[in-house]
């Protein structure tokens, strides 16, 4: 089942990213130990009593230099079009203000169960002002403290009561991709040539997640794939989608929905900042990652040109060395036919499953090469291994003392079980544990 998202909405100020941050907790890391990969605040998963779901930070999307109350009127519009269900912030300290009443007159034009929320409740004695909050219309207002952490338990119980009931189910018949990266480095350009290439277009999939449509195709070979719509691809005309943080957005939710995920720059251009933002996100969801560099077509090439981009994508994505790169053109249709297979192999690597006997033979040669490391004369003992999930894989390796796995220690049993095994384009995971 696909996940209900939850939208914060609200005047600046009243303490949204903070209750968005409270909410979220340790969940937001985006690949922190990576240079040049921002930490993202608008969009983050988050769970409550087993129940998961994504959260949206609409106050983090600024519409430009559009006047406050477009501002605000475009961030309530995100939420009713993105979100399952509406946090409606309000501050006990300011009361009721025009611009709350603003708000809440664009909620009532949405048909998504909207909570109320009254933030900044910090002691007992505020939590008689929150009754003025009722004039606003959407029943009973929860107190918070986003500062405190109070109330916030009280919040997502309400929150999920009104998740919906189904959430449509993905259809995981097919293999599921999605195209991101900077505007103009060819996207679309792509989707109409590799569905050009691919004549048997199945059908545009209506609502498989509120008003997303992806394209499924078949290829001759008989593979079936479904493309997931991200921005920039299809408009429907909305102010706010020629934002910057909205297109990263849409590349998000995107990503979350993807089995493998295309990568595009653009050859032409080079590597910038904003493709490492969002392969950065791509890599932290666990997702199959293929780089494909478009426009390949521009470049006056010699016989250095590719192990030169190459290298220099290896050292810019140096924690996507898992990832195939694809010199393509969407113009002169180069190497266009290799995509859906690539897909189609990394996808399989994706959800490679290894057996207990074949994966511990592995790394116990591993260890007879390259013993474990010691401390103060105490050394790691790895007892048994085992793989205890696919999308991405991941294994857990028992032991006597995680202390004593060191990072390059780790690193080096994962190279030792990718040089035994086909995880090309996926990343995979290996968690110690100590046996007990
Ligand atoms: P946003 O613009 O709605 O995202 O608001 P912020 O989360 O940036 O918060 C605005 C200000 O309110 C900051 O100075 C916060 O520290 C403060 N704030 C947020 N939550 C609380 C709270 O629960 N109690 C109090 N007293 N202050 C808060
Ligand atoms: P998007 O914003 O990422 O969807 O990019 P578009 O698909 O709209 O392409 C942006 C521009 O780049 C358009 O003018 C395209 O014609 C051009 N373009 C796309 N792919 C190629 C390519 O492979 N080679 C060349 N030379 N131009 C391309």
């Amino acid at each position: 089942m696909a996940n209900p998202v939850v939208a914060i909405v609200g005047r600046p100020n009243v303490g949204k990213s903070t209750v968005f941050n409270r909410i979220a907790g340790e969940r937001i890391s985006i690949v922190e130990d990576t240079p040049g990969v921002t930490r993202d605040r608008i969009y983050a998963h988050s769970e409550w009593l087993a129940q998961k779901f994504s959260l949206i930070d609409t106050g983090g999307i600024d519409i430009g230099d559009e006047p406050f109350l477009t501002q605000i009127t475009e961030q309530a519009q995100i939420a009713i079009d993105e979100a399952d269900v509406i946090v409606f912030l309000v501050s006990v300290k300011e009361g009721v203000t025009d611009a709350d009443e603003k708000v809440a007159k664009i909620l009532y034009r949405s048909d998504k169960p909207v909570i109320l929320a009254v933030n900044k409740v910090d002691n007992p004695e505020s939590r008689q002002d929150i009754f003025d909050f009722y004039s606003l219309g959407f029943g009973e207002p929860f107190p918070v403290s986003g500062s405190h952490g109070l109330g916030v338990g009280d919040l997502l119980d309400e929150i999920t009561k009104k998740f919906p009931e189904n959430v449509p189910d993905e259809d995981d018949s097919r293999i599921k991709f999605s195209l991101i990266g900077r505007p103009n480095v060819g996207k679309s350009s792509l989707v109409n040539a590799i569905l050009g290439e691919n004549r048997v277009i199945v059908s545009p999939i209506e609502g498989t997640t509120r008003d997303a449509i992806d394209t499924a195709f078949d290829t001759d070979e008989g593979d079936m794939f479904s493309m997931i719509d991200t921005a920039g691809i299809r408009k429907r005309g909305k102010v706010y989608e020629n934002t910057e943080k909205y297109s990263v957005l849409r590349a998000m939710r995107a990503i979350d929905r993807s089995d493998v995920v295309l990568v595009v720059l653009n050859a032409e251009e080079g590597i910038r900042e904003q493709d490492k933002r969002v392969a950065g996100y791509a890599h932290e969801a666990g997702r199959g990652i293929i780089i494909v560099v478009n426009k390949w077509d521009t470049l006056e090439k010699d016989n250095h040109s590719l192990s030169d981009f190459e290298a220099n994508i290896r050292q810019e994505f140096a924690y996507l060395s898992y990832a195939p790169i694809i010199f393509v053109s969407a113009i002169t249709q180069q190497r266009l036919t290799k995509i859906p297979e690539l897909i189609k192999r990394v996808n399989e690597n994706h959800s490679r499953r290894i057996t207990s006997s074949v994966l511990n033979d592995v790394i116990m040669d591993a260890v007879a090469h390259n013993p474990t490391p010691t401390d103060n004369g105490k050394r790691l003992r790895i007892y048994y291994s085992t793989q205890v999930a696919i999308q991405p894989p991941t294994f857990v390796v028992f032991v006597n003392d995680t202390d004593l796995m060191h990072f390059s220690y780790e690193r080096f049993l994962e190279n030792q079980i990718r040089t035994s095994f086909d995880f090309e384009g996926t990343p995979i995971h290996v968690i110690e544990r100590r046996r007990k």
